[in-house]
């Protein structure tokens, strides 16, 4: 592999990039927003800074590695070359479903198509293109250069050989990768955001305030971040939106959106990304 399609330059798409770029490869950003672009190699060019003043690249790594990034807005031209295409595009399922019958359109043959995707069922994902059994889930965390883990998520129909090669792929980029089957919320938000879930209801009850239950889990459970903070880091129609997809998916009342969660997404309460959520970032 040689040259890799990263489509959706945004929070995911531009760490992705970042790692695939730092550790050799020919990376292409794609998406439909020049802006984005711009954006997303700003934000590239901030996070090597950083690096660079860590002392954990020199001053050569970051040249190179913004050397082997490039960017277009034509899906068709930059996957005509890939050897490997990952989405982190907008989490939407039409979107998605386009995306991937485009992806398999261009992409030559045998090329391993992968989505980033924190909750779309990957089996439906891969439905859309002629090639499933070569369809998987790359579940990178946020931030990507820094967070190591990688949920590998296999579709019904994914092979052997393909979840090995993106399993072998993932550690060469410095990750630990984590085989795991195609179900709704995967194991990480699996688990995350009913602890969320009911971190909200806990609230909404009256239980305690926001910052004493996140301080219960910071200093009683060892958490680097309380559920509520983390809810707002997310971003709460992130979290609302795993939820119900999890809800609908196993049909189990137990992953029912807590009230406030939707009320506050309605509200345009959206956590950090809105200046506020649990906790004002005014
Ligand atoms: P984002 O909104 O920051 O970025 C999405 C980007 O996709 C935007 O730049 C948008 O212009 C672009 N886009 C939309 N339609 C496109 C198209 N047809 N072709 C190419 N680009 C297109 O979103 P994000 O937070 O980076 O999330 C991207 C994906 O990663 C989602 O599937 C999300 O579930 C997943 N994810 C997000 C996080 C997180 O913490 N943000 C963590 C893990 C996984």
């Amino acid at each position: 592999m040689k040259n890799i399609v990263v489509v959706g330059a945004g929070t995911m798409g531009n760490g992705i990039a970042h790692v695939f770029a730092m550790t050799g490869y020919e990376t292409t950003l794609v998406d439909i927003s020049e802006e984005a672009l711009e954006r997303a190699l700003k934000t590239i060019d901030k996070n090597l800074d950083r690096m660079l003043k860590k002392e954990k690249i020199t001053p050569e790594d970051k040249a190179a590695t913004l050397q082997r990034i490039h960017t277009s807005t034509s899906l068709q031209e930059a996957t005509a070359q890939a050897d490997f295409a990952v989405e982190a595009a907008t989490e939407r399922l039409d979107l998605k479903l386009k995306i991937f019958e485009d992806l398999d359109q261009y992409a030559p043959q045998g090329v391993i198509l992968a989505s980033n995707t924190s909750s779309i069922s990957i089996t439906k994902i891969a439905s859309a293109t002629r090639r499933p059994e070569r369809v998987i889930g790359m579940h990178f965390m946020n931030p990507v250069p820094v967070m190591k883990l990688v949920e590998v998520i296999r579709a019904y129909g994914t092979t052997d050989e393909v979840t090995e090669t993106v399993m072998e792929l993932a550690k060469k980029l410095g990750k630990t990768p984590v085989e795991v089957n195609d179900y709704p919320g995967f194991v990480a938000n699996r688990i995350l955001m009913p602890m969320i879930n009911e971190a909200i209801y806990t609230l909404h009850e009256g239980v305690a305030g926001a910052e004493e239950i996140d301080t219960v889990m910071k200093l009683g459970m060892a958490h680097p971040m309380g559920p509520l903070q983390l809810a707002d880091f997310i971003g709460l129609d992130v979290c609302l939106s795993i939820l119900r997809v999890m809800y609908e998916g196993f049909g189990n009342p137990k992953y029912a959106p807590c009230p406030l969660l939707v009320n506050m997404v309605t509200a345009g309460k959206l956590g950090r990304k809105s200046g506020e959520g649990f906790y004002s970032y005014e």
